[in-house]
């Protein structure tokens, strides 16, 4: 029978691989500590649950990036929500209508907070080509959106940037955003309640 080879060089010494970093906090032997937002920022940003509200052919380019060749897997977002009750990030891809805004609109409004909104591709987020009557011309015309990823269609790797960054976001979040003033004035600004 052969042998499974090893292809690190002799010198070389296999890594522990690290699943996530951990925040920043004191260590000892058998102790970690720090702060509670650090904590929930960490699970926030590693338990992202996507809900892609996908329209046309971006919808097509995320299921590549969902495959196993991408896999988005390794950002704890393999669960795919289809109920905005249990999803905390708003993906949106493809060529939105303008009937369609008010359905975006109730989903967006039907997620619990905290939420992060993705718009992915030229569609989505300007209009794109379509400079039509009936085409939205960015999806911003109607909810708040966190992360733009630019591109028709963007390739999964820049999907992939963009997740990276709703992310950055998740973790470094202060609890109290929600709270602030600042968050319930852009939401006025929605006319969302
Ligand atoms: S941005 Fe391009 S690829 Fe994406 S939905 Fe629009 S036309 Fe299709």
């Amino acid at each position: 029978m052969s042998e499974k080879k090893d292809h690190l060089a002799p010198t070389q010494k296999r890594e522990k691989p690290t699943i996530v970093e951990p925040p920043p906090g004191t260590m000892g032997t058998g102790f970690f500590t720090t702060s509670m937002d650090k904590a929930i920022g960490l699970a926030r940003k590693n338990s992202l649950w996507p809900l892609p509200f996908a329209t046309s052919c971006c919808g097509i380019e995320f299921m590549s990036t969902m495959s196993s060749h991408y896999d988005l897997s390794r950002f704890g977002m393999e669960r795919l929500s289809f109920s905005p009750r249990q999803s905390d990030l708003l993906m949106v891809m493809g060529t939105i209508a303008k009937k369609m805004g008010p359905v975006l609109r109730e989903v967006y409004t039907q997620m619990a907070e905290p939420k992060w909104v993705l718009s992915m591709g030229a569609c989505a987020s300007s209009g794109g080509i379509f400079d039509s009557y009936s085409v939205l011309q960015g999806i911003d015309r109607v909810i708040p959106v966190d992360v733009y990823i630019p591109g028709c269609p963007p390739r999964p790797e820049q999907v992939i940037d963009g997740i990276l960054k709703i992310q950055e976001l998740a973790q470094n979040e202060s609890l109290r955003r929600r709270y602030s003033k600042e968050y319930e004035d852009l939401l006025t600004k929605y006319k969302i309640d």
